[in-house]
């Protein structure tokens, strides 16, 4: 029987990591491991210069799961460096309340949370619900549940190359209005961020991050253009980062004196 590690970014109460760790159930045992609170844009953390706490505790549904005080790839390193001491087969991270998409992939938690899992030899799947800007009402995760499921059935049955992970954004439809699955390449993000200075109450300057959220280009391939169109986007991501096409360029330059 498989065993599948649950993990997010969103933290431990957020509706979306139950809903995946019961849309999972079908497919193996699951082991929740999340964050005790929100990391989300927390990107690719190692916790080494303070100590990390881990406790027994319980999804809002009463389901037992693991929560601890490190980052989202803290808990997947925590499990899979003996606090589980099952095996871990696959490892899940989400279902996080926004898209990741295009660079957004480098500050995710809940992406990142599917590197460490690579890192250590176990395939790794990212799930993010994409959430329409003006979204008020709680959203509705199980819609990404169900695709969740179908994704990790399909990992679990081809497995995936070394060093790679699927990165996974369900558009905000309902289940039977999603136009069907495809796989994508990351696309481009537009920021909007604007620096908000403001002064504390001893007259010194702190800022703020803020702006409205990235919109991005709308390129036929890629997950931006996906998810805007009402297709789920799975867009592989492999892990060596380097620029294969600058080796050569940059071989060209007169490296020495
Ligand atoms: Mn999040």
């Amino acid at each position: 029987m498989a065993h599948i590690l649950v993990t997010n970014d969103d933290g431990i109460n957020s509706p979306g990591l139950s809903t995946l760790a019961h849309a999972l159930e079908p497919l193996g045992r699951v082991t929740v491991l999340a964050p005790d609170h929100n990391w989300s844009t927390s990107g690719h953390v190692k916790t080494l210069h303070k100590p990390l706490r881990a406790r027994l505790t319980q999804l809002p549904d009463g389901t037992p799961a693991y929560s601890s005080d490190g980052a989202p790839s803290d808990c997947v390193a925590l499990a899979l460096l003996g606090l589980i001491p099952e095996k871990v087969d696959l490892c899940v991270s989400g279902i996080n309340a926004g898209a990741n998409l295009g660079n957004d992939v480098t500050y995710s938690g809940t992406v990142t949370a599917a590197m460490e899992a690579v890192i250590s030899g176990v395939p790794g799947i990212a799930v993010s619900l994409d959430l329409p800007e003006d979204q008020v009402e709680p959203c509705d995760f199980s819609p990404s549940g169900k695709i969740a499921a179908r994704v990790a059935r399909l990992v679990m049955e081809h497995g995936l190359p070394p060093d790679s992970l699927l990165n996974v954004n369900v558009p905000s439809l309902a289940y039977d209005e999603l136009r069907g699955v495809v796989v994508t390449r990351l696309g481009l993000r537009v920021y909007r961020d604007e620096l908000v200075r403001r002064l504390d109450p001893r007259g010194k300057p702190y800022y703020w991050i803020g702006g409205p959220p990235p919109t991005g280009i709308s390129e036929e391939g890629s997950d931006f253009w996906a998810v805007t169109q009402g297709y789920v986007s799975v867009t592989p991501i492999h892990l060596d980062l380097t620029d294969h096409d600058s080796i050569a360029l940059l071989n060209d330059w007169k490296w020495e004196e």
